[in-house]
């Protein structure tokens, strides 16, 4: 089977967060499953566009509104990365240094679609799945459908949508709505959703089927989807959730090379300290107390507001035998807070503003615990990676926190899980933290046993292929 994978994000092209860790690694598991996938994303000027040669692949023009615009394709020579990647490079559109965040995204990403299907319609030959995910890519399952210049070619590939995350749906006003190639006006209702062109619910409509990243998630969006839920609860027939995977090669704390000393099974317990070390030397932290990390987006999904009240409670209501380390960005007001805080508690608590790859993987084998408060979690890669390093996951009952982590006080359990998004809550899960940290011998014991747990692509990958041939079935019994 072919499966083209459009996205705005790839790991280790371009990566904001978990979409671009997914896009980077369910690829290779496919193709290890037999499948040819491929990945088809912007280009934006990032060190992989530097560091790597490239084939041009295919050119063409089109238009957006009333502004033409050139397009190339590119194609990695070597196919580093286990699959074939290819980049749109719209001039002066999507050649720039940060994936989101530009007061044209709207302008760039529909341009990306627009390139992107019309460079599909050129093959000679028709992919069997065309693979979307989230709102960045949510219209071309509507022009592949239902746009003149498409639908003759491309009308009956299958299309799927995975949804990583339903609060950002890429709306935008009905005066861009000739940005879209012609398509026949009753079909409108494919692009509408409460009164604007809704890219995220035009692919739910749309496609053939419809994915999100967790099983628990799937079941929350039609409670609680930005405005979607009674589109979700509407579309819910081919609606399916999957469990995001880890990439086990890439984030393996017996190879990783982003880490000062790497570990594996036998010596968890030197290797963490070893690493431990690292942090606590370069964060000025004291070594002897349980050291707890956040990694992440700093916004409001991730609870990162009530962070900074937590932290100030717990180092007082633990009389200071607790540490935190914090990495991320988002929220001025809460990185705020969280710098001002570096001097209050020397020895207790740092934090890095920013977005860092390495740091991030030293955090995840060097810390004893990860807090993952969030109010909203689709999948959530970060506790999975966590598990795989030993460090025990601290995380609300949400999304794919609640389908990935049991709390220690169950059968075989190695995490502590908490229900609110709130200070209290928190306070109370890192006090059960900080009185495991002392009984080292249950604290070894959940750690052997979530690194035993294989959260790898290798399952998930085959229950995307399950999903694609039903598509085909219902195509071709149409
Ligand atoms: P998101 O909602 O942000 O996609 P996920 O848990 O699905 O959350 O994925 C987060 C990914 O982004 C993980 O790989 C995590 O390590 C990484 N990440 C988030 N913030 C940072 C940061 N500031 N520096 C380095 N990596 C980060």
């Amino acid at each position: 089977m072919e499966i083209i994978h459009v996205s705005a994000e790839c790991y280790p092209v371009a990566k904001a967060g978990g979409l671009g860790d997914v896009v980077g690694a369910l690829p290779k598991y496919q193709n290890k499953l037999g499948h040819v996938a491929k990945v088809v994303m912007p280009m934006y000027r990032t060190k992989f566009l530097y560091d790597n040669l490239w084939d041009v692949h295919g050119k063409g023009a089109r238009y957006l509104g009333d502004r033409q615009f050139d397009y190339t394709i590119i194609k990695e020579r070597t196919n580093k990365l286990g699959y074939d990647l290819y980049l749109v490079d719209i001039n002066g559109l999507l050649d720039r240094e940060k994936i989101y965040g530009y007061e044209d995204d709207v302008e760039r990403f529909t341009a990306f679609q627009v390139a992107v299907v019309d460079w599909l319609n050129k093959w000679q030959h028709k992919p069997d799945v065309v693979h979307c995910h989230d709102s960045h890519t949510g219209l071309i399952p509507f022009m592949m459908k239902y746009c003149y210049s498409f639908s003759y070619a491309l009308a009956s590939v299958a299309t799927v949508i995975t949804v990583h995350n339903a609060e950002y749906q890429g709306w935008m006003g009905w005066n861009k709505k000739n940005y879209i190639p012609h398509f026949d006006d009753w079909k409108i209702g494919m692009l509408e959703w409460q009164n604007t062109i809704n890219p995220l619910a035009s692919g739910i409509k749309c496609a053939d089927k419809v994915t999100t990243v967790s099983r628990s998630y799937m079941d929350e969006l039609r409670q609680s989807a930005n405005g979607l839920e009674n589109l979700f609860e509407y579309e819910r027939g081919k609606c399916v959730g999957i469990l995001n995977g880890i990439d086990a090669e890439v984030w393996n704390p017996a190879t990783d090379h982003y880490i000062e000393h790497n570990y594996s099974f036998e010596d968890i317990k030197e290797g963490k300290e070893a690493n431990k070390q690292v942090l606590c030397e370069q964060f000025n932290l004291d070594i002897t107390k349980p050291l707890i990390v956040f990694i992440g987006r700093l916004v409001g999904e991730k609870a990162a507001d009530i962070l900074p009240d937590s932290i100030l409670a717990s180092v007082y209501g633990m009389q200071a035998n607790v540490c935190f380390l914090i990495l991320g960005s988002g929220d001025p007001h809460v990185e705020w807070q969280l710098t001002n805080m570096i001097n209050h508690f020397p020895g207790n608590y740092n934090a890095v503003i920013g977005y860092n790859e390495k740091l991030s993987h030293q955090m995840y084998a060097g810390a004893d615990f990860l807090l993952m408060p969030s109010r909203v979690e689709p999948c959530g890669l970060n506790q999975m990676y966590a598990m795989r390093y030993s460090t025990v996951p601290i995380v609300r009952s949400t999304g794919g926190l609640k389908d990935t982590v049991i709390d220690m006080g169950d059968e075989d359990g190695y995490g502590i899980r908490f229900n609110h998004a709130s200070v209290g809550d928190i306070i109370y899960s890192i006090g059960r933290a900080v009185n495991v940290y002392k009984e080292d011998e249950t604290l070894q014991q959940m750690r052997t046993r979530m690194m035993a747990v294989d959260n790898s692509w290798d399952n998930s990958a085959q229950q995307y292929i399950d999903v694609y041939p039903i598509i085909n079935n219902q195509l071709t019994n149409d």
